[in-house]
């Protein structure tokens, strides 16, 4: 049996294109993408030409794959099914959120990953630390969780709760023992929004994220405990953006999304993932901690192989 305790980081950045990350100087990320395994894949929804925030209307079949039976999934490449796929490990045509308008959410069937591991091993602490309010009203991110510090960004300015929310959970990982914790950090798709991925703002909003995230594995490194704990860390983002700035629709820049893996004191040598979803950062995590996945959850995502 392992001396060490398995416990995991999951950091989202919102609406963080991959090419852009690559373009764009972000020295943490690049550190564990040397050191971890990385790759992209495509959501396999998507909605042309309509409005944020509206209904969906054209069904966009993913690429099929053996034995999906044509599965469609309705559903815009928005910031509500982005993040309520990683937190369930499930579609949105499984999860209810197909926009940012939560209109009929299944929270109860398919829970987040943080409820999930709990109710497996209740001696696990843990922990989500987010300021798109959204996720937690609406129960992506569910009250089952121990700790959840939940800001509004719109009121408090996305680039400020991000700050807010990078120091707390630098707190809670330095003064606490979180087995499970995810991190939301927000201000990279409020500035595509606002002036698009190419802009010198949006590559600052990276940089500044990039070093929250540095803080937070400084911190993990400094804990007491750290040399008896192995921590798995994982970053993704929810969708892309077009090149003008804005997402929902059908576009690779909309679609491509991206996970990063790493084990913080080990070399997984930078290899590539061969398309790592959305819907497997969560049985991932789960996985990392021990937990098993159970085929009656109806899952979409598996355990990346790191
Ligand atoms: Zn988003």
């Amino acid at each position: 049996m392992s001396a060490f305790r398995s416990k995991v980081l999951v950091v989202g950045m919102d609406g963080l294109r991959f090419d852009r990350l690559l373009a764009l100087d972000a020295p943490v990320l690049a550190g564990l993408r040397s050191t971890g395994a990385y790759g992209t894949s495509r959501l396999p929804y998507g909605e042309a030409g309509t409005p944020r925030t509206e209904s969906p209307g054209e069904v966009v079949p993913k690429t099929p794959e053996p034995g999906d039976g044509g599965r469609v999934i309705r559903s815009r490449t928005d910031s509500g099914p982005g993040w309520s796929s990683i937190a369930t490990g499930a579609w949105p045509d499984k999860h209810g959120v197909v926009d940012n308008g939560f209109g009929s959410p299944q929270f109860q069937k398919f829970p987040d990953f943080l409820t999930r591991a709990k109710r497996a091993r209740p001696g696990l602490t843990t922990s989500a630390f987010f300021s798109w309010a959204a996720l937690a009203e609406h129960g992506a991110f569910g009250p089952a969780i121990d700790h959840r510090f939940v800001l509004d960004g719109y009121a408090v300015g996305w680039a400020t709760a991000d700050k807010q929310v990078a120091e707390a959970a630098e707190r809670h990982l330095a003064e606490d023992d979180p087995d499970a914790i995810f991190v939301y950090l927000g201000d990279t798709d409020e500035v595509a929004h606002d002036l698009g991925p190419h802009c010198p703002e949006y590559a600052a909003a990276l940089q500044t994220q990039d070093a929250y995230l540095g803080r937070l594995l400084d911190t993990i490194r400094a804990r007491p405990s750290y040399r008896e704990e192995r921590w798995t860390v994982l970053v993704t983002t929810d969708h892309g953006h077009v090149d003008e700035g804005g997402h929902g629709g059908t576009s690779d820049e909309e679609r491509t999304v991206f996970v990063i893996a790493a084990r913080l004191g080990a070399d997984l040598g930078g290899r590539p993932l061969d398309g790592p979803r959305l819907v497997d950062v969560g049985p991932t995590a789960l996985a990392a901690l021990g937990v098993p996945i159970d085929p009656d959850w109806d899952l979409d995502g598996a355990p990346l192989d790191l």
